[in-house]
């Protein structure tokens, strides 16, 4: 109110000075309470015109944009200009501030792993995220205000959200056909809909090769079962002679046997599923492993096949012992197992051009068809499901490889062709392989560091 005292007087000074004026000027004319009413009166319209002048500067600045500072008057129209430009400037700032909190919040849904669609009360796309625009094949600029399920036409997802009851997510073949989406719906606001989807395509697959898994489990354990419950049934109802009693026993001796490598090679899948990366400062000699896989395929060739040894190296190899001499004989015996008689098994061990180390076996054997080879390593994939239960095989040998050099960092190619043989190649990273200094450079090294440490004190 600090414009009102100041008006009120300027008002009050320019009726007097009009007045007085007005009665100097009028005295000539002997009409002097006219010429001071008329002073006046003029003295106040000029004051009211200026003050006009400026109402009408401010309405302008008013029906602009605001951009600028509002005319920076005194008194009445200067406080009406300030205190408006004020609360403009603090909508202004709120507004933003708003746009702000509503960008972070649009960005944080962005970010969702999952997708995020909001139809409105007539079902037409209000906003989605970009993963929900991936999930139903939409375009999010393109497609707002769009009727969903006039783009997304999947039976299931229409009926679903046409029934009005979304307790329970429902399941439908993603419309971009690249999998399964699992759709939820929520109802806010007024009679507006929240449409949360999410790809469970991997899920889906990790299900079914679980259930894959355990029927197969089942499968290879009810077999040998069977063959061992009616052994017991015949031992228990039949008379039998020694020999015949003999034979059984020897049979059933075999199917244990075979539950027993089943077990073992599920425990040993279990645990290099389940345990740490193997260590990378652990060392074990090359020769060793291959001294042991040639002795064990030895004995299990009982002098069938021609096996040969080749590549003698100092070299050392990170990592678990007991999984690598398993991957690497698991390749050997395969060879030895599915080569007949007479047959040649190489295994060798070379360094490669980059410094990696590669571990093959050579056979003569039956060699495998082009269509089998991406799909040897799967659990109890078998492409001669007889040979390879005759010789005591799981179908889990191949996997056990696979895993066992993905942890260390290594691959597993397999090349083979029916009738010529196959080559397995196991190839270790040089990250992982050293050569031990030798005992001369060792008593060199250390020879050396006591010189140094010598001439230091
Ligand atoms: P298995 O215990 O049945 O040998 P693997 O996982 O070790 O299981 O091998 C998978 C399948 O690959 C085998 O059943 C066999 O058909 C085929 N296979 C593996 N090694 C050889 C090989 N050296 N020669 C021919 N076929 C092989």
């Amino acid at each position: 109110m600090s414009w009102l005292f100041p008006r009120l007087f300027a008002g009050f000074l320019a009726m007097v000075a009009g007045g007085v004026i007005g009665y100097v000027l009028g005295s000539p004319v002997q009409a002097p309470v006219l010429s001071v009413l008329f002073g006046g009166g003029l003295a106040v319209g000029a004051l009211a015109v200026f003050d006009t002048l400026r109402g009408v500067r401010l309405i302008a600045w008013l029906r602009g944009a605001q951009e600028t500072d509002a005319p920076r008057d005194a008194g009445f129209w200067g406080e009406i200009g300030y205190r408006v430009e004020r609360s403009i400037r603090a909508r202004e700032r709120s507004t933003l501030q708003e746009q702000a909190r509503l960008g972070q919040f649009l960005d944080a849904i962005e970010a969702s792993p999952n997708g995020v669609l909001m139809i409105d009360v007539n079902g037409q796309i209000d906003w989605c995220n970009s993963v929900a625009a991936s999930h139903f094949g939409l375009d999010p600029q393109r497609d707002r205000l769009q009727r969903l399920t006039n783009l997304v036409r999947a039976p299931a997802f229409v009926a679903y959200l046409q029934g009005g009851v979304y307790r329970e997510p429902v399941s439908f073949p993603s419309p971009n056909g690249l999998g399964t989406l699992s759709v939820l719906v929520r109802d806010y606001g007024d009679g507006m809909k929240l449409v949360l989807s999410q790809d469970i395509t991997e899920r889906e697959r990790a299900d079914a090769m679980r259930r894959d898994f355990v029927a197969n489990v089942s499968h290879e354990i009810r077999t040998p079962l069977t063959v061992l419950s009616g052994f017991i049934e015949t031992m228990n109802t039949l008379p039998l002679t020694e020999v015949e009693r003999k034979r059984i026993l020897t049979l059933m001796g075999q199917q244990t046997q075979r539950m027993q490598s089943l077990v073992t090679d599920l425990l040993t899948l279990a645990q290099l599923e389940g345990s740490p990366r193997p260590p990378a400062d652990q060392w074990t000699p090359v020769a060793r492993l291959l001294r042991q896989v040639e002795a064990d395929a030895r004995t299990l060739s009982q002098g069938r096949h021609q096996l040969t040894l080749s590549g003698e190296t100092a070299q050392q190899i990170a990592g678990a012992e007991g999984e690598l001499l398993s991957a690497l004989a698991n390749l050997a015996n395969n060879a030895v197992r599915y080569t007949p008689e007479g047959g040649r098994v190489d295994i060798s061990w070379r360094v490669l051009g980059d410094g990696s180390g590669e571990f093959a076996v050579k056979d003569t054997g039956p060699g495998i068809e082009r269509e089998h080879l991406p799909r040897l390593t799967e659990r109890f994939y078998r492409v001669d499901g007889s040979r390879s239960r005759d010789t005591g095989g799981t179908g889990l040998g191949l996997s056990i490889v696979k895993h066992v050099a993905q942890r260390h960092g290594g691959e597993l190619d397999v090349q083979s062709e029916p009738g010529k043989g196959s080559t397995f190649r196991l190839v270790f990273p040089a990250a992982r392989l050293r050569l031990p200094l030798a005992p001369a450079d060792a008593a060199r090294g250390s020879s050396e560091a006591a010189e140094a440490a010598s001439s230091a004190r």
